[in-house]
């Protein structure tokens, strides 16, 4: 194959056009539209609806909002891809019996999520997604990268792509490895870390399939008034058991077709129970029947099993340009749908830091470091949340108040936190890889404190995190604690992130002493353990309360939102004015009958029907 030198010098070359890689180049070229872009794939622009189904359609509030507001997708959203209504949680309420979803007890999503998300038909998605870049300017070369030169420092990168027809060296200043699990630059740079002992002991693998025309109403017929405002179809629904949990996604809203598949844990569930189609069938069909019965109902469009889910990356953005985005980074579980929201941290991250070294701002190193540290803390933090979750998984009552306990960070700090672009302040990052840290430690003993009750089969009675009759003060897991929805708070900087910080500490520490006093009683609540961990979030609190004290200062002369703000003084000037402006229609009128055109006269009539055909 001949050997052609582009002769192009790209700002930034992005391989693989998958999710990550064509979001991260409408990310940029939104962000500064001249910007070169080259992004490099084997498949076309055409994407198969069968062969490029893809794993990752369900997407929650972080994710959601960067679709629909960073990316502006939010009309294609609606008009292409699923609307969803939150997750809802089932558990059987005996293993032995499964035969309806009225045998497992629930957690629904009982009213419209504040931030509405969306499920995605990848193919789909990614194959508009890529017609849109290229209509925006992004240079698209249909090929695969068979190799890297990664330069130290600003020295220009080389990527050799094999097309049909050529070998193609393109330079860059700029790379971003967006190529899934081909792991481009984790190999070579020797970035990954794979294996429980690398992954808070994660070893988990994934089995599923899509399957289309199925007769929904084995799930549920859709009628449930007295329970729910919202449709229970059009959700993610997760069923659980003994180390494993389901996912159920619908991915359109014609055929219905759903994504179906387990992560199941190897110490409890080995691959050779559930890597065949067949096997996972009959899986199904012992432990959840209902959607066994919902699969045979349709027709199987796809399956795949993956046997090694989980790994990491131990640097996001290199001192040497190049960074890694999506599962070329990492991935853990797919449990509360975070591969798009790690996608997002880092694509607004890699944005930030490319834009700050192509404009040579002093500042653009430290911020590839912060932002690398942020980044790798935040996903260690997502690496936590499924630590012994094979233990606890098919345990309704623990995982009730695991999920209850998880919801007061993500909607109290995190949501808040990814609205108010606070991963983007240097300074504030700094502090929050610490509390990363500290939060990562606190759920271990929290999640070893679940171990000993789900092995004493205590039942700590029900939560349900979409209610607000359990904690105090009417609290409910997503519930806001600044009006950052209603005053339109989505410039950088403006949403009171401390503020919801320090009233999601006040409540994970009424949960926390809700729950050692029912788990454990009064021992449980004198125990030192639980004292520190108390102290720490109380201390926790007391930060954030002296840095909402600091950010009410400093915004105090700042408005919620700018443009409003620009609106309402212009509107000083406004004065009512009670005129009409003639119409077109109005001016034909004069028009013609000063021209006293006889025929028209003649026919009013008609006359009228000529003039509206002519205007319209
Ligand atoms: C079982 C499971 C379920 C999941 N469910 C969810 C979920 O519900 N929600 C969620 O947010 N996340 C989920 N995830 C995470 C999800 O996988 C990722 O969010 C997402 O798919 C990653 O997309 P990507 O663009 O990084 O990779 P991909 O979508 O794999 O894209 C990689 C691209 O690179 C291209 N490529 C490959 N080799 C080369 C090469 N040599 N040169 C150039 N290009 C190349 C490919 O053709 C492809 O287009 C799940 C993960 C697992 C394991």
């Amino acid at each position: 194959m001949p050997l052609t030198q582009c002769t192009e010098t790209y700002d930034v070359v992005i391989m693989g056009a998958g999710f990550a890689g064509l979001c991260q180049a409408r990310h940029l070229m939104l962000k500064r539209p001249n910007i070169k872009i080259a992004l490099v794939d084997p498949r076309s622009t055409e994407r198969s609806p069968i062969k490029d189904l893809k794993i990752g359609e369900s997407t929650v509030e972080v994710a959601a909002l960067f679709l629909a507001k960073e990316l502006g997708l939010y009309d294609y959203l609606v008009e292409k891809q699923v609307p969803k209504f939150g997750l809802n949680f089932h558990w059987p309420k005996s293993p032995k019996n499964t035969q309806t979803i009225d045998d497992y007890y629930h957690i629904w999503t009982n009213r419209q999520p504040e931030i509405a998300s969306f499920q995605i038909d990848r193919s789909e998605f990614e194959q508009d997604l890529l017609k849109m870049n290229i209509e925006q300017g992004a240079h698209f070369i249909n090929g695969r990268v068979i190799d890297v030169d990664l330069t130290p420092g600003d020295k220009l990168n080389q990527v050799k792509v094999r097309t049909q027809h050529e070998t193609l060296e393109i330079k860059a200043k700029h790379v971003v490895d967006a190529a899934g699990r081909k792991f481009i630059i984790g190999r070579k740079t020797d970035n990954l870390l794979f294996g429980p002992e690398n992954l808070y002991g994660l070893n988990n693998g994934a089995s599923w399939v899509r399957v289309k025309d199925v007769d929904r109403n084995l799930f549920h017929d859709g009628y449930d008034p007295d329970n729910s405002s919202v449709s229970h179809y059009y959700a993610t629904n997760h069923y659980f058991g003994h180390g494993h949990w389901l996912w159920m996604i619908p991915i359109d809203t014609e055929n219905n077709q759903l994504s179906i598949g387990m992560m199941h844990h190897h110490d409890v569930l080995p691959a050779k129970k559930v890597n065949t189609q067949e096997k996972l069938m009959a899986f199904l069909k012992a432990n959840h029947t209902v959607l066994y019965n919902l699969i045979q109902s349709g027709e199987t469009v796809d399956f795949h099993y993956w046997p090694r889910a989980a790994h990491k990356s131990k640097k996001m953005f290199s001192e040497d340009n190049w960074y890694v985005v999506g599962d070329s980074a990492c991935i853990f579980d797919a449990f509360y749908s975070q591969g798009s929201t790690l996608i997002t941290f880092a694509i607004e991250s890699i944005t930030e830091i490319v834009l700050a070294k192509l404009a040579q701002e002093p500042d653009a190193e430290r911020k590839r470091e912060v932002y690398n540290r942020f980044t790798l803390g935040y996903n260690d933090t997502v690496n936590a949340l499924y630590h012994d979750h094979s233990k606890q998984l098919g345990n309704a009552s623990i995982m009730s108040w695991r999920i209850y306990f998880e919801y007061i960070w993500w909607f109290g700090v995190i949501v808040p936190l990814y609205i108010g672009k606070w991963h983007l302040d240097l300074d504030f990052c700094e502090r929050t890889v610490k509390i990363f840290d500290g939060l990562s430690k606190l759920w271990f003993d929290i999640y070893d404190n679940f171990n000993q009750l789900t092995e004493n089969k205590a039942n700590l009675g029900f939560l349900d995190c979409y209610r607000a009759d359990q904690l105090i003060f009417g609290y409910t897991t997503a519930k806001h604690f600044d009006d950052f929805t209603q005053n339109a708070k989505y410039e950088p900087f403006r949403l009171n992130v401390f503020g919801s910080l320090k009233n999601a500490c006040f409540y994970a520490i009424a949960w926390l002493i809700m729950f050692r006093w029912k788990g454990f009683g009064w021992r449980g609540l004198l125990s030192p353990k639980h004292i520190k961990n108390v102290a720490w979030v109380f201390s926790l609190m007391v930060f954030a309360a002296l840095g909402e004290l600091v950010f009410k200062i400093k915004t105090r002369h700042l408005p919620d939102n700018t443009e409003t703000e620009r609106m309402r003084e212009e509107f000083k000037t406004y004065h009512y004015i009670p005129e009409l402006q003639p119409s077109i229609f109005e001016d034909l009128k004069q028009e013609s009958s000063s021209a006293g055109s006889q025929s028209i006269n003649k026919d009013n009539k008609d006359s009228s029907s000529v003039e509206l055909q002519s205007v319209g």
